[in-house]
């Protein structure tokens, strides 16, 4: 997202709205990250299985963004890393956060979610003829919300209490197969693949910005001298500038790229450059001549 942000021109139809996307997303993976660095050190959750961010298919669509597997039965934390003072609604359900400069934006109930969610579950463990408790709390991370309100339902939990809350329910050991479910989890598990991203979010790959980008002044100045690159906003040199470019072209366009189309992305006006450049990073390839396929999949192992 932010190699797409960063190559979509500000012009745009879609650019306001990925911008927006990418600042969320950067704001609830942090949360999200914060929440499993400390469940990572809870230690009666050393022998429980943690799951980040996981789709598993049932009957009602189910993207987890926290999933516990315990000997007393599964947890499904509902991560919220919003800012500012919310309100929660009852009848009807809603979420409404007003921001320190008064506005005022209502969000669907998080309760709603994660209500699906535990429903979609024990039907889902139901399918293998599993039981087991389902349990599940919204979780605000950090202490940069006021929460108001009406209470009824399932658990709000902030993050420095979450230990407490998932102690509770370890305590209580049911003695479940644990291996059973997890296997059974493990082969239903969906990854998301939104790649390559403007096949996903139906960007014409031409209208990005092309050119290699600067680590030292953010821009896309990068010139491809003899031994090393240039840039020529602010004169800073780095050798393996391209990396970044053909990993943003990886993401954003496909897994695989020809001589031309490395030259028009990287801005590089010879073919015999661009085919030494494209040799020494030993990716495979498919094809002979002009036709020449290279596989990016390899730059760094993943995306
Ligand atoms: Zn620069």
């Amino acid at each position: 997202m932010q190699a797409l942000v960063a190559r979509l021109p500000s012009t745009h139809p879609q650019y306001q709205k990925l911008q927006r996307e990418l600042k969320k997303k950067e704001e609830g993976d942090f949360g999200e990250q914060y929440i499993l660095n400390e469940l990572q050190k809870l230690q009666p959750l050393s022998d429980c299985h943690i799951f980040h961010n996981v789709i598993i298919p049932t009957i009602l669509p189910m993207q987890i963004d926290i999933l516990i597997i315990t000997p007393s039965g599964i947890i499904i934390l509902e991560i919220k890393n919003i800012r500012g003072t919310l309100h929660f609604k009852n009848n009807p359900r809603q979420l409404i956060r007003t921001t320190e400069t008064g506005e005022v934006h209502t969000f669907t109930h998080p309760e709603i979610q994660l209500q699906q969610y535990m429903q979609a579950m024990l039907h889902f463990l139901d399918t293998y003829h599993i039981t087991m408790p389902v349990y599940g709390a919204i979780v605000f991370p950090f202490n940069n919300v006021d929460v108001h309100g009406e209470g009824s339902g399932l658990p709000i939990v902030m993050g420095k209490e979450l230990p407490l809350y998932i102690y509770k329910f370890i305590t209580q050991k049911l003695d479940i197969a644990m291996d059973d479910i997890l296997h059974i989890i493990l082969s239903q598990l969906q990854q998301k693949n939104p790649f390559p991203l403007c096949r996903y979010y139906h960007i014409e790959p031409s209208v990005l910005q092309r050119g290699v980008y600067c680590e030292n002044c953010g821009q896309f100045s990068m010139q491809k001298l003899k031994a090393t690159w240039f840039c020529q906003k602010c004169e800073h040199r780095c050798k393996e500038a391209h990396v970044s470019a053909l990993k943003d072209f990886y993401m954003l366009v496909g897994d695989t790229m020809t001589n031309r189309e490395c030259r028009d992305f990287l801005k590089i006006d010879s073919p015999y450059v661009t085919k030494r450049l494209m040799q020494r990073l030993l990716l495979t390839r498919s094809g002979n001549g002009k036709s020449t396929k290279y596989n990016l999949s390899l730059l760094n192992g993943n995306r």
